[in-house]
């Protein structure tokens, strides 16, 4: 439900579509693994080989998928643990007389209305009576702009918010994107294998079944089923790909609404921005220009039924996960069986529990650390964390390829980002929002709805650097290129990714490289291109830019040449920002670790020397596995690799490995042509 900023650039995979989310079955126990398990190893296989099976080889043998994952891996597990404790806060905040205050009836309530199944089954689609006749009502085109401001939320025809201003970090503006597709991405539109015709194929027979639900005839359903997909189809023509969206400079276009309304002219843009409570705004960025010509050359194209079909879709798209079971069902069967193939639904109560994350996710979150992240977890953390930072500072400093000036502008914005650890200083307010007990898509459409006003209520005004853009019970991580800050929620600084407990080597290759690779993020191909404030302002010497870029091609290269299924190989120029920040992030953790325990004997323990803990504690981090169909979808939507070869992709650039277990130069683990950025 949240939409996260763009430059969010989050340690892992996070749910791929928005509008179903992804978690487990099995009863949470809160007992954890240790943060390097023996167990988990397969020592029968030679590290030198293959270091992730070598890491992760019991792991897999141990965790198959559960029937409603698409993947599977550490993190997961450690997600789904934490589901059990937000499910305890939210059945004591919603039991039939809870001692509450305003923020835990808020929560109480959103979720016991999620969890009533019987209300929801009754309602059918009656819940979504009214937006219908709102699309009904529609006498022209002209009225668009009117109905496209009511459903914003719905992903209908494009998005809509607020971002920092590109080239003045410290102010937020308003922002049009792309958006209006039912499918994850454009390629899936324009791809032309036999896998994306088939898909293609389902899609369409997917969204007839949808339309069926909502009570047309079969043959009319189809035909209407057509036109979704080439209006749709038309949009994703006019999209940009994702890789060219990981150049910031192609989307900063700040330019007036007069500017837009010459670029999409059949569209009310006045009649928009008033009732979404914009009647002044004088300039907005527009990310995406070619987008909106294409929109409009279709606002031209089709007929006024036809975009009466599309939005129909469109909004019951959105709302069938909080719809009776017949519009679930078929919504899980086409994006979960078949897009991502899991085997079966998750849970109501695991549903319900990330839907209240996604809502209410601070007033879940400070009931969550109040109960398990108290301040010692969070200054060990802070603590690693200034750690790597003067691990970087060493490494900048002593980069062999790199000219003073490049360096001291380096130096400027690595002592400028900002650490964030476990939660906001300051909770978010959500007095405003409404939530009561009973119908459930009302509170969702208020939840998007308090979102949305929340996010243009920031427009012409100066930047709130508090904010975080994940909450507090989230097991990842991010950096932020426009805020310049890193950020690790409370969720993820648990056990088995960071136990107080154990020998620092496993803790430092873990949590040590997560810490790194969102500091190396502020360094990447697109974090580079952002000063210490956030603006877009290049701060390179040209020969630097030019070594930086020759550097990281050599890292999109290696990548290049992994498989992830069949003949799809790993986008290199995709992934190339998460590849740089996990080879960086791990060269920063080991040179921390090594600072943090200089002049201490270290022991072998478990027939592992603490380099070898280290490095199998890193490898242990990513032992996990997606299913066939994620894995296709990975490749076109997630700019991470897969775990394998977020493993092997990084200690193969490490001499470091390389000296811990004793590898031959001709080993599969020692990359010939060595890459090194940071
Ligand atoms: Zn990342």
């Amino acid at each position: 439900m949240r939409i996260p900023s763009r430059y969010v650039m989050a340690f892992m995979t996070a749910s791929l579509l928005s509008s179903v989310s992804a978690q487990q079955s099995a009863t949470p126990a809160p007992q954890h693994e240790p943060a390097l398990d023996v167990t988990s190893m397969d020592r029968s296989i030679d590290p030198c080989v293959d270091f992730f099976k070598y890491s992760c080889g019991g792991w897999m043998k141990n965790n198959p998928i559960p029937p409603d994952q698409s993947s599977w891996d550490t993190y997961s597990k450690m997600q789904d643990e934490n589901l059990g404790r937000l499910r305890g806060i939210l059945e004591a905040a919603s039991a039939p007389d809870p001692k509450r205050n305003a923020a835990t009836q808020k929560i109480g309530d959103y979720y016991a209305s999620c969890t009533d199944e019987k209300a929801i089954e009754s309602k059918g689609a009656e819940p979504l009576k009214p937006e219908l006749e709102r699309i009904a009502r529609l006498g022209s085109k002209a009225d668009f702009a009117d109905v496209a401001a009511a459903m914003i939320q719905e992903n209908v025809l494009f998005r809509f918010g607020s971002i920092q201003d590109y080239r003045d970090a410290s102010q937020m503006i308003a922002e049009a994107d792309q958006g209006g597709l039912g499918l994850p991405d454009r390629d899936y539109y324009v791809k032309d294998d036999p896998k994306s015709v088939d898909l293609r194929k389902a899609y369409v027979a997917h969204v007839q079944k949808m339309f069926e639900l909502l009570g047309d005839k079969p043959d009319a359903a189809a035909a209407e089923a057509q036109n979704v997909m080439r209006i749709e189809t038309a949009l994703a023509k006019g999209s940009m790909t994702r890789v060219e969206r990981r150049d910031p400079k192609n989307l900063d276009h700040k330019m007036t609404t007069g500017d837009l309304e010459k670029i999409s002219p059949d569209f009310q843009w006045q009649v928009y921005f008033t009732k979404v409570g914009l009647p002044s705004l004088a300039s907005l960025n527009v990310a995406s220009p070619g987008f909106f010509k294409a929109l409009n050359e279709e606002l031209d194209k089709e007929s006024l039924a036809d975009w009466k079909t599309y939005m129909r879709w469109h909004l019951v798209h959105a709302d069938a996960p909080f719809l009776s079971a017949s519009f679930l069902n078929e919504n899980f069967d086409f994006y979960g069986k078949t897009l991502q193939g899991k085997k079966e639904l998750r849970p109501r109560w695991k549903r319900c529990t990330d839907e209240v994350d996604g809502g209410l996710g601070e007033a879940l979150g400070q009931v969550y650390v109040e109960k398990y992240f108290g301040p010692e977890a969070k200054q060990q953390a802070l603590k690693m964390v200034k750690e790597i930072d003067s691990a970087m500072e060493q490494d900048i400093n002593a980069l062999p390829w790199m000219s003073a000036a490049t360096k001291q502008q380096a130096l400027i914005k690595l002592h400028g980002m900002a650490n964030k650890v476990g939660y906001p200083d300051k909770w978010r307010d959500y007095s405003k929002l409404d939530i009561e007990r009973g119908d459930e898509l009302e509170n969702v459409e208020r939840a998007r709805k308090f979102e949305f006003d929340r996010q243009l209520a920031k427009i012409g005004k100066p930047l709130d650097r508090g904010e975080w853009d994940m909450t507090p019970p989230t097991v990842n991580a991010y950096y932020n290129s426009q805020m310049n800050d890193i950020n690790f929620p409370a969720g993820v600084l648990q056990p088995p990714a960071f136990d107080p407990t154990s020998d620092a080597a496993p803790n430092y290759g873990d949590t040590g490289g997560t810490i790194g690779h969102e500091l190396t993020h502020g360094f990447d191909d697109e974090g580079r291109q952002f000063d210490a404030q956030g603006n877009l302002r290049d701060w390179w010497t040209e020969d630097d830019g030019k070594e930086f870029v020759k550097r990281a091609s050599c890292i999109s290269d290696q990548y290049s040449t992994y498989t992830i299924i069949d003949d799809i190989k790993i986008n290199g120029k995709l992934t190339l920002g998460e590849d740089v920040a996990d080879l960086g992030g791990l060269i920063l953790a080991y040179k921390a670790w090594k600072d943090d325990t200089k002049g201490e004997k270290l022991h072998a323990l478990d027939d592992l020397t603490p380099e070898q803990r280290f490095f199998v504690g890193y490898g242990q981090s990513w032992c996990g596995e997606s299913r066939d169909e994620t894995k296709r979808l990975r490749a076109t939507v997630d700019p991470h690799s897969p775990e394998k070869y977020r493993t092997n992709g990084v200690i193969s650039n490490m001499p470091e490995f390389q000296e811990a277990f004793h590898c031959k130069a001709e080993s599969p683990m020692v990359n010939q042509n060595r890459c090194s950025v940071w």
